[in-house]
């Protein structure tokens, strides 16, 4: 079989998702992490009016400099009065401009006396916030499909809405496969056993995007049990991440199981980590079945999966960050695959580096948790060292 790819893949894996419809109007409290289900846009002015920025003096700027009488006190959150001709108002950071006034001098430039105060020269609109000069009636506040971040929250509530409509989450259904396999916590392994780490990865990707899981649990390496998962995770799922049992080896039975109970289409993807890659749906239900080394489960789920379920659930697709770094690794026999090497980055600016974090093998978790990123490397490339490479970071992954 050839190799895809990467992006052949994701063009056909992704061609044909269609994103959920479904959503629910939920309280700004509730919304943070979940994907916004319409374009919002704002219906009033912020600020709602002119402000002050500062502690000081609201003045006409034509009657400074001068020695004025303070003829009003205005603290935020109170209305002020026109202000009197000829005077100053004393105001304060976040207290709305009074009419007549049209700049605002610092405490500090002033010298205040008994009922009245001295004022330096002042140029008109310094120190005032302007009416909308945040946001105007009708700018757009998030997009839909936007996932909703601590920061959009604040930005919504900022025009006074208290509730969001975002798509409902979806469900993706676990499983791992193996006999190999025990469950952490179970006790000690047994000869030939290794505890089940992906079951706990996989989730936590899942949840890190705001979706709903779906455990599963762990399958011997037995066709019927498999097969039988697989459809009782079909029936309850909007998708479901299996590991394991996807290459070419006699105990492979998730690829046989989707392929009698749905349909298939296996890949050997062009990437390393994570070549054999199943994609298809098991009575109707999309199934990825990403392979069983832990590496290469993670980042096949990053980089296949991933998109898909953003794009299924709503969500709007934006290329992952990828920036140069210089190598302080070489690579010298050029690989027939993508490439993506764990890397932890140190240093700033012309000087920061990326430098391997160990062994790169898919079998290796401890490289990849100490990993701030992978570097991508084209297939046929050698690498020297100073060499720029561009680096994604694991946290967008
Ligand atoms: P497989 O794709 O099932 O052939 O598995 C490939 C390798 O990954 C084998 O060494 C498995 O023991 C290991 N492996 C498979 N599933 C898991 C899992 N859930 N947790 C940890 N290692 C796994
Ligand atoms: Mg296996």
């Amino acid at each position: 079989m050839a190799l895809t790819p990467l992006s052949d893949a994701l063009e056909r894996i992704l061609s044909d998702v269609e994103a959920t419809l479904d959503y629910d109007t939920v309280a700004l409290e509730a919304a943070s992490g979940r994907y916004c289900a319409a374009t919002i846009n704002a219906t009033l002015s912020v600020p709602p009016a002119d402000n002050s920025a500062m502690d000081g003096y609201a003045v006409a700027s034509h009657n400074v400099p001068g020695t004025l009488a303070i003829s009003q006190r205005v603290p935020a959150g109170h209305a002020p009065l026109p202000l009197e001709a000829g005077t100053a108002a004393r105001i304060f950071t976040g207290a709305e401009i009074p009419a007549g006034a049209d700049t605002v001098i610092l405490q500090e430039d002033a010298e205040a006396g008994e009922g009245q105060v001295s004022l330096p020269a002042a140029q008109p609109g310094q120190h005032i916030r302007r009416q909308g000069n945040d946001i105007q009636p009708g700018d757009e506040l998030v997009a839909a499909g936007q996932r909703l971040t601590p920061q959009d929250i604040g930005l919504l509530a900022s025009v006074g809405l208290d509730a969001v409509p975002v798509f409902q989450s979806l469900s993706v259904a676990v499983l791992t496969t193996g006999d190999e396999l025990r469950e952490p916590g179970s006790g000690d392994l047994d000869p030939g056993q290794i505890f089940n780490s992906n079951r706990f990865t996989l989730a936590a990707q899942i949840r890190a995007l705001g979706m709903t899981v779906i455990d599963c649990g762990n399958l011997p390496d037995d066709p019927d049990q498999i097969g039988e998962a697989l459809e009782r995770a079909a029936a309850e799922a909007d998708c479901i991440v299996s590991a394991g049992g996807v290459s070419v080896g006699e105990e492979d039975h998730v690829k046989s199981q989707i392929e009698q109970r749905g349909a298939l289409d296996l890949w050997k993807l062009a990437i390393k980590p994570g070549k054999p890659l199943a994609f298809g749906h098991v009575a109707g239900t999309p199934i990825f079945g990403l392979p069983g080394n832990p590496v290469s489960a993670f980042i096949t789920f990053a980089l296949v999966a991933k998109p898909w379920l953003i794009k299924r659930q709503g969500g709007r697709l934006v290329p992952t960050l990828r920036f140069p770094v210089r190598a302080a690794f070489s690579i010298t026999r050029p690989g027939t695959r993508e490439e993506f090497l764990r890397v932890c980055l140190a240093g700033s600016g012309e000087a920061l580096r990326a430098t391997l974090t160990g062994s790169q093998s898919s079998g290796v978790m401890t490289s990849l948790s100490e990993a701030d990123g992978v570097a991508v490397i084209a297939p046929g490339t050698t690498v020297a060292e100073g060499d720029w490479v561009e680096v994604m970071l694991l946290s967008t992954l």
